[in-house]
């Protein structure tokens, strides 16, 4: 349940990766992954983050996580700046967080059981005992609905979706607080998301777990999440509570996002009619001056080519960064 307090605080992320060095070393061109963006996630809630392949969400889930160096900016998690943190200084935060990953046949390592594979972390942290460890795999194997025989077969024995139930079990072998969910369904059948879903939901009012749940559209968000972030190229261009998102979208992108969802009803499809972008999404690489959206954008005026709109609280926490608002 949530406790309206941010466990996680992110104020001017920024992850640069470099795309081409200089010759002199002082003149490099940079990939801007994730370029100034801030948003707070309180205990026990969900920030859905979408937008598609290269808009730097799942950069930022894992520069939240530290699996990346921040290049500058605050990462607030129960009230500490972890951005700066070494490697040996972020060892008791790293077993907060945890990640679930999108591919969950890549993800486990084949080599290895599946009691292995969650038991894993608990020995790294040396958090209990072998025999007090075994019997937490099969506590958790039984909460992401599997069976303690699964402990002792081999990740490719179990279909996607049960993968993904390990995935999920290991993910929380170590008692976080605080979980990246990265696109985790994204790879499952649409029969198994649904069920996925509901577990994640469950163990978060069991657990009182707090989530950044990442997804390629916003169809797969809105169940699941408090608060929704949409991102465009590097930048967080709207932030809102869910249901005021998908009542009102304001950003042009969001709306095109949004009229992308299949509608069941075909008069409601008729009148939801899709907007389909038009124009390339331009390079990450040093991006052009104005707004980012600007090539894609039916609305564009003069003002969208040279300044960049900011994030803006219109009321409500709704918030957006274009010159139409
Ligand atoms: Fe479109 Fe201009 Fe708004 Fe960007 S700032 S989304 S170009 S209207």
């Amino acid at each position: 349940m949530s406790q309206n307090k941010p466990l996680l605080e992110i104020r001017n992320l920024k992850k640069y990766f470099v795309a081409q060095k200089s010759f002199l070393g002082n003149n490099h061109s940079f990939v801007k992954a994730v370029d100034d963006v801030s948003f707070n996630i309180n205990e026990g809630e969900t920030l859905g983050l979408v937008g598609e392949s290269g808009c730097g969400k799942t950069t930022t889930g894992r520069t939240i996580i530290k699996l990346y160096e921040p290049t500058a900016g605050e990462i607030i998690f129960d009230g500490k700046d972890i951005a700066k943190l070494n490697s040996k200084e972020i060892m008791p935060y790293r077993r907060k967080m945890q990640m679930i990953f999108q591919d969950p046949y890549a993800s486990l390592d084949a080599r290895m059981t599946v009691g292995d594979i969650i038991g894993e972390a608990i020995d790294i942290h040396k958090l209990m005992g072998k025999k007090e460890s075994k019997e937490r795999v099969k506590y958790l194997l039984s909460k992401v609905g599997l069976n303690s025989e699964h402990a002792n077969r081999y990740p490719h024995e179990f279909s996607g979706g049960q993968r993904q139930r390990i995935g999920i079990a290991r993910a929380l072998a170590v008692e976080p607080k605080f979980i990246v969910c990265d696109e985790p369904i994204s790879a499952l059948d649409v029969s198994i998301q649904a069920q996925v879903v509901n577990m994640l939901e469950d163990l978060q009012s069991d657990l009182g777990l707090t989530y950044l749940f990442i997804a390629h559209d916003l169809s797969m968000v809105k169940h699941i999440s408090t608060k929704i972030g949409v991102m465009y190229l590097g930048k967080m261009v709207e932030l809102s509570p869910s249901n005021e998102l998908y009542k009102k979208p304001l950003h042009p992108y969001t709306q095109a996002l949004l009229s992308a969802i299949p509608v069941p009803d075909p008069d409601a499809a008729e009148k939801n009619k899709r907007i389909m972008l038009e124009g390339e999404t331009p390079s990450p690489i040093n991006p052009p001056p104005g707004c980012r959206f600007k090539g894609r954008c039916r609305y564009a005026k003069p003002i969208c080519e040279e300044s960049e709109p900011e994030l803006k609280d219109l009321g409500g926490d709704h918030c957006v960064a274009c010159h139409l608002y």
